[in-house]
């Protein structure tokens, strides 16, 4: 069935088309670019992603902070270890002690100067395992688990804080002669987190208000008097490349006058895109509508439809087609409008995809499932119909 629904996407190849070429899949207009490249080399290697990588980017915090975390578990802020290492300094021990060489969880966690600051956050029962990890299991933990004294989850947000305060207290110290205090420096760390934590609540209210704002603009407007709105979007299943496209035409009343759908088989996001548009023109045109306008949330679909493709782009049949379209005896509109002004397509489409369970009664009369598949409305009817 994929199968056919995957050949049934492709349109013949035009007789005026040229010669067969060379193209790059991964763009929509057939080109090679370096960006395309990075981005699929990029899905797999995030396909497996460093939980590590992810706890910290979800940590409370300012992204220099979090910057400064991913560094430090990758064991690369520059210590007097990374220095010597690096050819900058002959010695590597630590000149806020002088007692031990300064590696990242010296520098961090172990020196003399920073250890009561820790000893004062985290929990007495979690000090053997605090103080004894590497610098790598250190952060990960740290950002997983509550070892802190606070209750409300807010644990990794104070580590990080505090290993970038340490840190900056530290090249105080070493750069601008600055004294060392640690009951000060516990002080800026609660002060610090306090004053972050006031903001993003602030930061909170002003986006939520200026979003409720932006959304009031942002429903479907009913075209002029006269005139139809196409309103279309496609789906794509990630996990299986599976693609499915669907639209709704309406009056300048914002009454009904049909619906579409299509399932396409596999395919790219950038090409259900085009389907959701060409399969709503298509149906317009049938219906004898005299004035449309054409409605898509993506800028891709907007340019390719208004803008046309050069010769190398594998979607050439469907550009011709839409030309062909626009140059009827009919007023087109084309627009490209905000994913919330779209929002009606993308419901119609979610509500025409259908999991159809096909079940048998066995001989004890229970239910066993036989199979089961994605069906759009329109099959579901032909299956009623049969
Ligand atoms: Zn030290």
């Amino acid at each position: 069935m994929d199968c056919l629904q995957s050949i049934d996407n492709i349109t013949p190849p035009l007789p005026d088309a040229g010669a067969d070429f060379t193209a790059w899949k991964h763009t929509h207009d057939g080109a090679f670019t370096v960006k395309s490249a990075y981005n699929i080399i990029s899905h797999n290697i995030h396909s497996n992603p460093c939980k590590v990588w992810k706890r910290i980017w979800k940590c409370d915090c300012p992204e220099r902070i979090r910057y400064f975390l991913w560094k430090l578990s990758h064991d690369c802020i520059m210590t007097e270890v990374q220095r010597k290492k690096r050819g900058i300094s002959t010695q590597d021990i630590c000149k806020r002690c002088g007692l031990a060489t300064e590696s990242s969880t010296h520098a961090i966690r172990d020196c003399v100067w920073v250890k009561g600051i820790w000893e004062k956050l985290v929990r007495r029962d979690m000090w053997s395992s605090f103080f004894n990890l590497d610098i790598k299991s250190w952060v990960d933990l740290n950002t997983s688990k509550n070892w802190g004294y606070t209750n409300d989850g807010s644990w990794s947000s104070t580590f990080a804080y505090t290993t970038w305060l340490v840190w900056k207290q530290r090249n105080d110290f070493i750069f601008n002669n600055r004294n060392i205090n640690a009951s000060c420096l516990l002080n800026r760390i609660c002060t610090e987190i306090h004053n972050y934590k006031e903001a993003a609540v602030m930061d909170r209210k002003v986006n939520a208000l200026q979003n409720s704002k932006n959304r009031s603009h942002m429903s479907w407007q009913p075209p002029q008097e006269g005139w139809y709105k196409i309103n279309c979007d496609g789906s794509y299943w990630y996990n299986s490349d599976d693609i499915s496209c669907g639209g709704v035409i309406r009056n300048s009343r914002g009454e009904w006058i049909t619906g579409f759908s299509k399932k396409l088989g596999k395919g790219s996001v950038f090409q259900v895109e085009l389907w959701g548009a060409l399969l709503g023109l298509r149906t317009a045109w049938e219906l004898q509508l005299p004035r449309v306008v054409l409605e898509t949330d993506s800028k891709l679909v907007h340019n390719f439809i208004t803008s046309g493709c050069n010769i190398s782009n594998p979607f050439l049949h469907m550009a011709k087609e839409f030309t062909e379209l626009l140059s009827k005896a009919w007023e087109v509109d084309v627009k490209h409008v905000h994913r919330d002004n779209n929002l009606v397509a993308a419901i119609w489409l979610f509500l025409l995809i259908i999991i159809v369970m096909i079940v048998l009664r066995n001989n004890n009369g229970d239910l066993v499932l036989i199979a089961a598949m994605q069906i759009t409305v329109a099959e579901a009817l032909a299956i009623r119909r049969v």
